[in-house]
């Protein structure tokens, strides 16, 4: 009897299934030495308003792994979200994002913004609000430029929660951005409640503009009902002109995308934004001339 039912049990595994958890263990192995020795790094990806200028960045983290190459967050983010490790994690990337968006400030761009993103991991834990006071406290920016981005699907996991973390971030005074707008189910009536200041609409529908009527027509929906609500809206993974075009004329009052920047490492940024010095100052020189 007893080896029939460790026949039937042995049924679920298969060395396919063992090959993988053997890989997703010693990825969250490789991970936790990652972060240990400060391997992780964040790169910036520039957010342009409507008339074209940079207004802000959006860090996104890194990972470069030695024998593997660059891994996405895609694949380690979850990994760190269910070992734990997304709560050392999440409070590097808040700390050291607000320190190199402070260092570009002094550099020459004073109103520059910052936008991280948080786990719902992040956000069930108690004294999110503490971490993001002392990291604010330490780099020296100003609260108003941090914007902290939470999916829509992570909000509306428990709405409740959300409203009480959300008002005490709020009162901090960073801006709260929803992410990934549009693929997740909300709750109007919570989003209408909850004190948020930006929509970023999911790539997925800028995807099919300016061809799919559909994606047009769901466009034209959030930017009416942001309005209503007082958000501001970003449109994210644009790649072509055409959609630069349409989603500026549909109403969207910032834009971020391969068209007009990559994510890239910190001192790409540094290069990029002397760039946008020199031309603000031939800008003023030919208005002075
Ligand atoms: P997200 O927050 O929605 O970030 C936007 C993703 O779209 C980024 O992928 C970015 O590189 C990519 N992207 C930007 N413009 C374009 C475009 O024009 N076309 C296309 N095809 N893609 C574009 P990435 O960097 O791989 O990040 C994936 C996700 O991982 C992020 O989605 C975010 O949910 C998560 N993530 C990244 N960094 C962090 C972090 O520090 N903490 C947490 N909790 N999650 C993070
Ligand atoms: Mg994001
Ligand atoms: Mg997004
Ligand atoms: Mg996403």
């Amino acid at each position: 009897r007893a080896k029939a039912s460790g026949r039937s049990t042995y049924c679920f595994f298969s060395p396919e299934m063992d090959r993988q958890a053997h890989a997703r263990l010693r990825l969250e192995n490789d991970l936790r030495h990652a972060i240990d020795r400060s391997e992780l790094c964040l790169h910036y990806q520039p957010q342009f308003d409507a008339r074209g200028r940079l207004v802000g960045v959006e860090a996104l983290l890194r990972w470069p792994h030695p024998q593997r190459g660059m891994i996405s967050p895609a694949e380690f983010i979850p990994i760190a979200e269910e070992s734990g490790l997304i709560h050392p994690l999440g409070d590097w990337v808040l700390g050291e994002a607000c320190r190199q968006v402070r260092q570009w400030q002094r550099q020459g761009h004073p109103e520059m913004r910052v936008a991280v993103n948080l786990s719902v991991r992040q956000l069930q834990r108690r004294g999110l609000d503490q971490t993001v006071r002392s990291e604010l406290r330490r780099s020296g920016l100003e609260a108003a430029y941090l914007e902290l981005e939470i999916t829509e699907s992570s909000m509306m996991e428990d709405p409740a929660g959300t409203m009480t973390l959300l008002h005490a971030l709020r009162g901090i005074g960073v801006q709260l951005s929803v992410d990934d707008f549009g693929t997740g189910y909300s709750s109007l009536a919570y989003l209408k409640r909850f004190p948020l200041q930006r929509l970023k609409i999911d790539r997925s529908f800028v995807d099919g503009i300016p061809d799919d009527g559909d994606d047009i027509a769901i466009v034209e929906a959030i930017v009416a009902m942001a309005r209503k609500m007082n958000l501001r809206i970003v449109a994210e993974g644009v790649e072509t002109g055409a959609q630069h075009e349409m989603l500026t004329r549909l109403g969207c009052d910032e834009m971020q995308g391969y068209l007009l920047g990559r994510p890239m490492a910190a001192a790409d940024m540094d290069a990029l934004l002397a760039r946008c010095r020199t031309h603000r100052a031939e800008a003023d020189l030919s208005l002075g001339a």
